[in-house]
């Protein structure tokens, strides 16, 4: 996409050798990697070029099973009983580490999952140690966090998507790991690497075997890890259709469940926002990580008087993002983690056709091999058309225009999701206002895609239940 910008970028390769990336790689339990024990195995490729990078080992439920015996004994042997100061210890140490390991850990996530290097770099990788770094705090001050004499939940079933898949570890493990609990981990198939380097990680900080354990494979793994007898809370971050399976296994349980779905979040631009800010706000929103984000911003609300005006402006802005190699600092939107999410992206995008949308892409010239898309713009998008109901969970953008604020309301809150939001207006009563009114678990205002630990995040609706992060992530821990 370099011919619409007034010079060309030279190529700024971040050096892949930094990390090495085993032939085949086996399940991490009780402290030790080993092969699944029937020995299946399935390959990770690097959505970027569909070259295969490692095989790795598929747990079936024997495996689960020796996941769960290890997570706990260790939970009643060692982790359990262990003061929390000295919890925080191991969780302080696989934090530095991963801070120490930064750009091992980004270069294997770019090539495992297509995200540009600069993203991988500058959010996943120094969040993910935050989150270590700020739960280990918690570990020994878990009397004053307001749960009474809280006790740990025991063990942990843990389910994670491929979007973002060492921060979910992090969300995942950190909050566990300081409340006392031990965790079975299961990644997603397409980006199983970085959560083996984590395990790679723990054996490093000395970690106790059996307190984290990763379990490699697809759906069914997550199956029997999630219906073992032996898991005492099941978290899962992943699909909507996901999320609802586990739940109708898990009903009449008694198991502590947390469940981080989908979303369809409004972007909300009124007439007096500060449009340059916005249109940052908006490519932020929906094209950041290929818009393989759950909060993304992936329905453009714009007040009408404003809307020519914005659109012409992100136009041009779309124009100059440079799409290609993950690995090339200069990169703004990497490969579609697989050809399974390409062809979902195609087909809604192609509903959204039909529908009679207005479709729009900057040129762009998209690289022979791997999985590609172009960041695409729908316009004329109608409330009910499947583009502006349905989760795309790529880089397309559905533009829809208000005239009043209780339009705009109205017109965000028209989704079964609710997981997010973004407001954009120079008024703060106005973002009161709309905020108070807007059924989204988080609302940015003047920004979007904002992460701290310490801020608790999670849906309503078809978007789940149960937050992550901050004081409230950490009560799903504990058997208040
Ligand atoms: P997915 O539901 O297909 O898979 C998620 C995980 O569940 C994977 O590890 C998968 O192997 C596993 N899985 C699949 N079937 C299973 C089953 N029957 N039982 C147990 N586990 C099973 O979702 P995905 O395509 O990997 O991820 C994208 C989805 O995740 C999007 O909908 C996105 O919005 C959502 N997401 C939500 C959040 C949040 O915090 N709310 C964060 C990131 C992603």
């Amino acid at each position: 996409m370099t011919d619409t910008v007034p010079w060309s970028y030279a190529p700024a390769p971040q050096e892949r050798g930094i990390v090495t990336i085993a032939p085949s790689y086996g399940l991490f339990v009780d402290g030790k990697f080993a092969a699944a024990a029937d020995g299946r195995t399935f390959a990770t490729v690097n959505p970027a070029t569909e070259e295969s990078l490692a095989e790795v080992a598929l747990a079936g439920e024997a495996d689960v099973d020796r996941a769960v015996r290890a997570a706990r004994a260790a939970y009643e042997n060692v982790w359990g009983p262990m003061p929390g100061a000295q919890r925080a210890k191991y969780i302080y140490r696989i934090a530095r580490l991963i801070a120490e390991r930064a750009r091992e850990f980004a270069v294997l996530e770019s090539l495992d999952n297509g995200k540009p290097i600069r993203e991988s770099r500058d959010v996943d990788v120094p969040l993910a140690s935050a989150h270590f770094f700020y739960h280990a705090g918690w570990a020994d001050k878990l009397d004053y966090a307001g749960f009474g004499q809280a006790r740990p939940v025991g063990v942990a079933g843990q389910v994670i998507p491929w979007n973002f898949p060492l921060l979910m570890a992090a969300w995942k493990l950190a909050p566990a790991l300081a409340a006392g609990n031990t965790c079975v981990l299961k990644p997603a198939e397409t980006t199983p690497l970085t959560a083996l380097l984590l395990a790679e990680v723990c054996q490093q900080a000395e970690l106790p075997p059996g307190v984290v354990n990763i379990i490699t494979g697809a759906g069914d793994t997550g199956a029997a890890l999630v219906a073992h007898p032996g898991v005492d809370k099941v978290a899962f971050t992943g699909s909507t259709e996901v999320g609802k399976e586990i739940l109708r296994s898990a009903a009449g349980s008694g198991r502590k469940l947390t469940m981080e779905l989908g979303g369809k979040a409004a972007n909300v631009v009124f007439e007096d926002a500060p449009l340059e800010g916005a249109v940052e706000g908006i490519v932020n929103g929906i094209f950041f990580n290929q818009g393989h984000v759950c909060c993304a911003g992936s329905r453009l609300l714009v007040q009408e008087s404003v809307a020519d005006m914005l659109l012409d402006r992100l136009r041009r802005r779309l124009a100059a993002l440079r799409l290609g190699d993950p690995l090339d600092k200069n990169t703004d939107i990497g490969a579609i983690n697989s050809r399974q999410q390409l062809d979902k992206i195609r087909e809604l995008s192609a509903a959204g056709e039909t529908e009679g949308a207005e479709r729009w892409s900057p040129p762009c010239q998209l690289p022979d091999r791997g999985y590609w898309f172009p960041p695409t713009l729908f316009t004329g998008v109608s409330q009910s058309s499947r583009i502006a109901r349905e989760e795309i969970f790529g880089p397309v953008l559905s533009v829809l225009t208000f005239r009043t604020p209780e339009e705009a309301v109205a017109k965000a809150n028209n989704t079964p999701y609710g997981l997010s939001a973004g407001v954009w207006t120079e008024k703060g009563s106005r973002i009161l206002w709309l905020a108070q009114r807007m059924r989204a678990g988080v609302v940015w205002a003047n920004t979007y895609n904002r992460f701290d630990p310490a801020s608790p995040f999670g849906g309503y609706r078809e978007s789940g239940f149960g937050r992550e992060g901050g004081r409230q992530g950490l009560g799903a821990y504990l058997d208040a």
